[in-house]
């Protein structure tokens, strides 16, 4: 890691504002404080200074904060300067900063150089980029959980637990004579680190589902209602309701929240064969959203589908290559004369009565598409986590699985201990213990420059 060098950037948002921070890390921190404030400051306290150009002039006045190594954000050298906020102004400070020695940072690499120096773990510093782009109080709150280490610590337990069982298993095997072959683990064992797991793979669910909620497509024939449902979701008039099929050319997106549980949702084109180029090019959008929807409402007209049971299209279930939830929303049941509510099919197929211009079973279907997710409302969330540590965390839970199975079974214990071992390397993964250049790279590009 190039933890020699010297990084800086402006670490307040661009425009005018009353205050500016430039932030300055690294081993060559020490020597551009003394250039441009004249001496150190003491360390951990608010010192006023004159932040000095090359020649000695004054190009602004304000706070230096000096935090020596390794007692710093970073572990490293770290200086903050915080002065009036123009942008010319920081340009200034900054290309000063730069002149003496530092480089520009790259997107987080504060934050990856505090991993990098065990000032925080992997899933902390993602609750900080998390925590920056919240856009919920929900968020917010449940980002700041996961940086002060809620998450983190559950995992850790876990890791500890099965640590304790390696060191059980891998006895056995460094002393195959010893007594402590004769007692082979019990299977119980195995079974409270799996209940454990379990909870907290539905914990950690939670908390992705409060961070990045869910993709709902919208699919259905021309005239269906695809519009009036999504105006209706919104609770505005985002899509424009018309009568001549085919309107809907290009997709339509809103982002609502139902309870806490956030919903982008896409009103897609018909998927029927269109002839002319542009409802063409519709068809073909709406097939590429519907492959990546975590939830496909298809809509019918129950005024013009009179038959008892309509089948989901085969485009729309080939569309579909995740497996996700394809629910049949029959609407317009105030037309019909069908009775509201949510029904099982003996086939499989939920189906959903309701109109969607009378409100009659929109309620149920709210409830639905919560219950579909597996949300248990926004009280549920312990902590905010990412579709990469629920993961992580089923893998690792399978690999627990297959580690008892093989006891079950009396298998080698090397099998077991390898399934163990690879059970730790998955959790290690969310910590960051097992990391990736790939994925720090792909973690710490999302932040923004200064953090
Ligand atoms: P889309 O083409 O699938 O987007 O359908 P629209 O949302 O544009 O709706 C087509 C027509 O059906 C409009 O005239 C809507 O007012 C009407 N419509 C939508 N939902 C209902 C409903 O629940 N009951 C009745 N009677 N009409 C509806």
């Amino acid at each position: 890691m190039d933890g020699q060098e010297t990084i800086a950037a402006i670490a307040t948002p661009p425009g005018a504002g009353a205050i500016g921070i430039i932030r300055i890390s690294g081993p060559g921190t020490r020597q551009i404080a003394k250039a441009m404030l004249g001496d150190l400051p003491p360390p951990r306290q608010a010192s006023l200074r004159s932040f000095r150009g090359e020649t000695g002039d004054v190009l602004d006045q304000g706070v230096a904060l000096w935090f020596p190594s390794p007692a710093s954000f970073t572990g490293e050298d770290l200086l903050e300067l915080q002065g009036h906020g123009g942008p010319r102004l920081l340009d200034l400070v900054l290309a000063r900063v730069l002149g003496a020695g530092a480089r520009s940072a790259r997107p987080g690499e504060f934050t990856e150089r505090a991993f990098l120096n065990g000032k925080l773990d992997l899933a902390q510093a993602e609750a900080i980029a998390d925590l920056i782009q919240a856009a919920t109080a929900t968020q917010a709150r449940l980002a700041s959980r996961s940086l002060q280490g809620i998450f983190s610590r559950h995992v850790r337990a876990l890791v500890e637990g099965l640590t304790h069982l390696r060191v059980l298993i891998e006895a056995g095997l460094d002393f195959p004579d010893e007594e402590l072959d004769a007692r082979p683990v019990e299977p119980a064992a195995f079974d409270e680190l799996i209940a454990a797991a379990e909870g907290l793979l539905s914990r950690t669910h939670q908390g992705e589902l409060i961070r990045d909620g869910l993709m709902v497509v919208i699919a259905g024939p021309p005239n269906a209602g695809k519009s009036s449902l999504l105006n209706a979701l919104v609770g505005s008039d985002a899509a424009i309701v018309t009568e001549i099929p085919g309107t809907t050319r290009d997709l339509l997106r809103a982002e609502i929240q139902l309870d806490g549980l956030p919903i982008r949702l896409v009103d897609t084109a018909g998927l029927r064969a269109a002839t002319d180029p542009i409802e063409q090019e519709g068809v073909r959008r709406a097939r590429a959203e519907i492959a990546q929807a975590d939830h496909v409402i298809l809509l019918t007209d129950d005024t013009q589908s009179p038959e008892a049971e309509p089948s989901i299209p085969r485009d729309i279930a080939e569309a579909l290559p995740t497996g996700a939830p394809i629910t049949l929303l029959r609407n317009k049941i105030d037309r019909s004369g069908r009775a509201a509510g949510v029904r099982e099919r003996a086939d499989g197929v939920t189906e959903v009565a309701c109109s969607v211009l009378t409100g009659a079973g929109m309620d149920a279907f709210r409830q639905y598409l919560k219950a579909v997710a597996g949300y248990q409302g926004p009280d549920s969330g312990e902590f905010s986590a990412r579709r990469r540590h629920v993961d992580a965390l089923q893998r690792a839970l399978e690999q627990l699985k297959a580690a008892r199975d093989a006891s079950r079974i009396a298998a080698a214990p090397e099998l077991i201990a390898e399934e163990l071992r690879q059970a730790q390397a998955s959790l290690g993964e969310i910590t960051g213990e097992v990391a990736s250049d790939e994925l720090l790279g792909r973690i710490f590009s999302e932040f923004c420059i200064g953090k």
